[in-house]
């Protein structure tokens, strides 16, 4: 069934739930204040008969003619002796008991009785009061005074009528209101289901659901959250879309490259030394690029192997810059900045890895003549490494990317041969540096430069139980 079928169902039950047990309880209390009434009635005139009975000379109960000019009419009764003889009655074409359980009670009782007629059954309530005489209480014979219902029943049928029409219509109503209610709440997420479809058909991610309502509700949360998801996907296609063009790019070079030369070889029937070096550095470059790719692929997944020992960072820093100071080839300065003594637990080789493609970012995008800081220092908890640079800095659009896997600056993705990277660097050291607890940031101004952030735990004790996460 339909939500919004489901909901009108549910509210009319509710409805009617409610209004079901109410329409009880006001029958019952009005069936209970009328009967009272009505028991109240036959009280009252049981005290008349009170001081209208005697006992005649010979014992037997009797009734002073003056009653009769006392009674209410409507009043039926009944005297009947000690042994069941009926001495007087208003009623005399009856011969039965007006109740023949209230007959034999041992003391006053309300019930309500049916007395058959030719017209057709006629609802009573009979007050039988067994009538006792002497200090011990000895029966004399039984009083039953009654009078007909109908007036009550008739009220409480009508009663009845009124809260039945009532539960109808106001369920009808809940139903009613419900479904239209529902139908305008829920409209938005046809929208949604369209746009979902058209998605699915068209293959474009670029479409919105159009949302003119509140915006928290929430209706106007799921649009929200829905739009936020396909922006999100968008952004992961188009940049695997790029991602596939640049791998395209970066495999056709080195390819040609070393088809290029094996040609060359084949034509002049020999080896030549810088053919074949040409094919090792290309070869190099596709082996790097492969296993930077599996690299990542683990690193993601957590299933990064890491060793981890007790690393003093500082040694490490010195290490790579030493390395990459050759990388430089002295174009840019490549200096160190404030350097304390720390000691993290991380796998050593990894965090090299960092270190070398950030300081190797800063290297590559940094012009000649340009300077490299490179900084260690410590807060209570966190072992903090520094990059920073002079160069071109990093756009606003494209910092909020960078960690993404494939991601590479406009300017780096049109730089022709030189840049060498395929957007991989900083997505390898966020995966690592995530998968040591700690957390890289980065902070850039274009035009003036760029300074990464690595933020660490240090060491507190044992290390074997980290783990790749
Ligand atoms: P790439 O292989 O393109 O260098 P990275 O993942 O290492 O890939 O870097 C992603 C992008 O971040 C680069 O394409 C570049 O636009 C930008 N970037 C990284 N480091 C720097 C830096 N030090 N200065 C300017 N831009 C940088």
């Amino acid at each position: 069934m339909a939500l919004r079928a489901r909901l009108a169902v549910l509210y009319t039950t509710i409805v009617g739930g409610i209004l079901l047990l109410l329409g009880v309880a006001v029958y019952g209390a009005v069936s209970v204040t009328l009967t009272t009434q009505v028991d109240e009635q036959l009280r009252r005139t049981y005290q008349v008969f009170a001081t209208n009975l005697y006992l005649d000379t010979s014992g037997e109960l009797s009734l002073r003619e003056s009653l009769r000019m006392e009674l209410v009419p409507g009043i039926l009764f009944q005297l009947w002796s000690r042994d069941r003889r009926l001495l007087y009655t208003n009623l005399p074409q009856l011969a039965q008991p007006l109740d023949g359980t209230g007959i034999n009670a041992s003391k006053p009782i309300w019930l309500d009785s049916s007395l058959r007629t030719q017209s057709g059954d006629i609802h009573l309530r009979v007050y039988s009061i067994p009538l006792v005489a002497g200090e011990v209480d000895r029966p004399i014979g039984v009083l039953q005074i009654a009078t007909s219902m109908a007036v009550v029943d008739a009220t409480l049928t009508a009663l009845v009528r009124v809260l039945l029409v009532g539960v109808i219509v106001s369920m009808s109503v809940a139903g009613l209101a419900g479904w239209m209610s529902t139908r305008q709440a829920l409209a938005p997420l046809g929208d949604v289901t369209r746009v979902a479809l058209q998605i699915t058909r068209a293959d474009d991610l670029s479409r919105r659901i159009p949302y003119s309502g509140p915006e928290d509700d929430e209706v106007g949360q799921l649009i929200k959250a829905f739009n936020q998801t396909l922006s999100r996907l968008e952004g992961l296609f188009n940049t695997q879309r790029r991602f596939l063009a640049d791998v395209g790019h970066e495999l056709r070079t080195p390819l040609t490259v070393i088809k290029g030369n094996v040609d060359l070889m084949r034509r002049m029937n020999s080896l030549d030394i810088e053919s074949l070096e040409s094919i090792e550095n290309e070869v190099d470059r596709l082996t790097r690029m492969v296993g930077d790719l599996l690299l990542l692929a683990q690193a993601e997944s957590g299933k990064l192997p890491l060793n981890m020992t007790l690393v003093e960072l500082d040694t490490i820093v010195l290490e790579v810059m030493h390395q990459m100071k050759v990388l430089s080839r002295d174009r840019q300065q490549l200096k160190l900045g404030e350097i304390d003594q720390v000691l993290v637990c991380g796998d050593k080789d990894r965090i090299k890895q960092v270190l070398v493609n950030l300081i190797g970012n800063a290297i590559k995008y940094t012009p000649p003549g340009g300077t490299i800081v490179v900084g260690l220092g410590k807060d209570e908890k966190r072992a903090r490494i520094t990059v920073t640079d002079d160069g071109p800095g990093i756009p606003l659009e494209d910092q909020a990317h960078i960690f993404e896997r494939f991601y590479r600056g406009e300017k780096s993705r049109t730089r022709e041969k030189e840049g060498k990277g395929y957007g991989l660097g900083l997505s390898i050291a966020y995966w690592i540096v995530r998968n040591h607890d700690g957390i890289i940031e980065v902070q850039s101004s274009p035009g003036k430069g760029t300074t990464f952030c690595v933020w660490l735990p240090l060491a507190e004790g044992d290390c074997s139980q980290g783990e790749a996460s």
